[in-house]
């Protein structure tokens, strides 16, 4: 009888150890981030990134735990980095256009399986409750919390977020070409949502970065016989829109020869704003995608002149976030189209140079971070 209990004490001890060091692992396990300490001017710092060690984070109830394989560069990030979209509190691990593959489920998870691969966007939540939520706005929910500026992103090896809030990513994607659907191509096609274009009307374009791109593909798959203008600084993306089917390009600043019924902003800028104006047909409308814009050209602004930019029931709308619809919706017809973007990888660590490139409109193709 003694033996046997005092081998069941042993057992016991035994198990405790053991319970005690897997604690101890789970609670020291790290993982490689790029973390944004505070707000900088990338003008004068090159690397607002710093590679650091963080806690691996643990899945809640409803969550699940990502491990990252990619993560797409945008623009957005300039925005959090210089201060326009500022994070609420600092380290924060930037990065919104993530792929991966579900490592762990927490014990509510009811539909997601280890293996699983999502993708995860910038709505990581929101509150489901208010009468935005309950709408179908849930991009415009008080509560809305993006990915990688309220809450730890992509750039770093996992991230947890909840059930509801990753998407499956269709089998003709790899992970590289997903990433940037999640952001730019999602963005891209809740502007085109908030136009209100019809096929056969005339649209333009003001910018022709990622987002711009992967427009101008879906409009020629679902409206072929709409016309789409492009205004770009840049001879290369004029070009680069001409092979995509754009019948038109120009300067910013220049005239479009038809009227325009709608217009996608996607400039950083205002003179591009107060320029389309001009082109825009009565009563067409603006949309700017942009979460912020920069300050150093407002003046432009004061060059609007009400009969000739605003008059004939002309509208400006923005764009603010991503819902899930709009995700899902348009991961869906990116499939349907075969729409893989062009892609340019970048290690992890190597953050800091793809985020400068962008900065210095370096693109060639979307930028992603390759996460092993
Ligand atoms: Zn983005
Ligand atoms: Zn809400």
């Amino acid at each position: 009888m003694l033996f046997v209990i005092s081998y069941l004490l042993l057992v016991l001890e035994k198990y405790k150890l053991n319970r005690n060091f897997s604690e101890k692992k789970e609670g020291q396990t790290q993982m490689k981030a790029m973390v944004l300490k505070e707000i900088c001017n990338l003008k004068e710092k090159k690397t607002p990134l710093e590679l650091t060690d963080l806690p691996e984070p643990v899945p809640g109830k409803k969550e699940i735990l990502v491990k990252i394989s990619a993560c797409g560069v945008c623009h957005t990030e300039l925005d959090e980095i210089e201060g326009r979209t500022p994070p609420p509190r600092f380290p924060v691990v930037p990065g919104h256009q993530v792929v991966g593959r579900v490592e762990a489920t927490g014990k509510s998870v009811s539909t997601l399986k280890v293996g699983h691969r999502v993708g995860i966007a910038w709505i990581y939540a929101a509150c489901g409750k208010c009468k935005f939520c309950l709408s179908g706005n849930e991009n415009l929910c008080p509560h809305f919390r993006a990915t990688g500026r309220d809450v730890n992103g992509g750039y770093a090896q996992y991230m947890t977020v909840a059930e509801d809030f990753a998407f499956s990513i269709p089998d003709i994607f790899s992970d590289s070409e997903a990433a940037p659907l999640l952001c730019a191509g999602a963005i891209g096609y809740r502007s085109l949502r908030l136009t209100g274009l019809k096929d056969g009307q005339n649209l333009g374009l003001t910018g022709f970065g990622a987002s711009g791109h992967l427009v101008l593909k879906m409009v020629r798959h679902r409206y072929p016989n709409t016309q789409v203008f492009v205004f770009a600084r840049s001879a290369k993306e004029r070009a680069f829109s001409r092979a995509l089917g754009a019948v038109w390009t120009g300067h910013t600043a220049e005239k479009s020869p038809e009227k325009l019924d709608c217009i996608i902003d996607t400039t950083p800028v205002w003179k591009p704003v107060v320029e389309a104006l001009k082109n825009l047909e009565p009563g067409g409308r603006l949309v700017i995608n942009a979460i912020r814009k920069e300050e150093g050209d407002k003046d432009a602004l004061l060059e609007l002149d009400y009969p000739t930019h605003i008059w004939q029931e002309k509208e400006i709308k923005s764009v603010a976030n991503v819902s899930r619809r709009d995700v899902s919706e348009f991961l869906a017809l990116a499939a349907e189209m075969d729409l893989k973007p062009e892609v340019q990888v970048f290690a992890l660590n190597e953050a800091n140079e793809a985020l400068v490139e962008l900065k210095t409109k370096q693109i060639r193709g979307a930028k992603v971070l390759r996460i092993d």
